[in-house]
């Protein structure tokens, strides 16, 4: 099962793809996430990605193809794996084919979860996140508790940097010139499936473990 999530920040890529990792015992392969810790750790990537980050703004192909790489030769990837923010560009999807042929795996299926724009808004300016384990709140659907300790870790509940309202235009804006145009790359392909994602998380996960077993990808 070698899976790519596609779609705009806040359609619940994450979330569902938690999901799917847990049940299907396939790594998630957040590249947000991973960027995120190298800024946090501050190494010299960390560093240069968490200036374009914090600007909206996507970090160079070279590098996110060189963490890819690296990441689905790891051993827990052998049996497939979901990518949540990769590939964003129609440079990183083509070099991604490229290297999934290298590496003799089967060929990807993109799941795209649709929401529209000024819910994407919302929930992302309402959006809060452990920074140790990465589990999403929401301040109008699923608020944080007071003292912001996460529930499920005891990490921290902090609003990501990326997560204000002019950033979220920005990345909004990014999404549509240069992630958007991977719809037709995928659906020429014919491995290509849309999910409604404005929808109660749960149903969400069902129509997409549905879609999942169904096709025994
Ligand atoms: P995400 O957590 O997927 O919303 O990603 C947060 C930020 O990380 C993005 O706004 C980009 O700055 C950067 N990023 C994540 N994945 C990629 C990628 N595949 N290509 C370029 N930049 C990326």
């Amino acid at each position: 099962m070698h899976l790519v999530f596609f779609g705009a920040p806040g359609v619940g890529k994450g979330t569902q793809a938690k999901f799917v990792s847990k049940h299907f015992r396939i790594p998630h392969i957040s590249t947000g996430e991973m960027l995120r810790a190298a800024a946090k750790e501050g190494t010299e990537l960390g560093l240069k990605a968490g200036a374009l980050m914090s600007e909206g703004r996507l970090v160079p192909d070279d590098i996110m193809l060189g963490i890819i790489r690296e990441r689905i030769q790891k051993p827990d990837s052998n049996k497939g794996f979901i990518l949540d923010g990769f590939p964003r560009t129609l440079f990183q999807a083509s070099q991604l084919d490229d290297l999934i042929e290298e590496l003799s795996m089967p060929a990807l299926v993109c799941i795209e979860i649709v929401v529209p724009d000024q819910d994407v808004i919302n929930r992302l300016i309402n959006r809060r996140i452990c920074d140790s384990c990465n589990t999403d709140y929401n301040l109008i659907t699923n608020p944080p508790p007071e003292d912001l300790i996460c529930t499920n870790c005891g990490g921290r509940i902090t609003q990501r940097k990326d997560d204000n309202r002019e950033t979220v235009s920005r990345r909004l804006e990014v999404y549509q010139q240069q992630t958007a145009p991977l719809r037709a790359y995928y659906q020429e392909k014919g491995n290509y499936y849309k999910i409604d994602g404005l929808r109660g998380i749960a149903q969400v996960q069902n129509s997409i473990f549905k879609l999942l077993t169904d096709h025994k990808f």
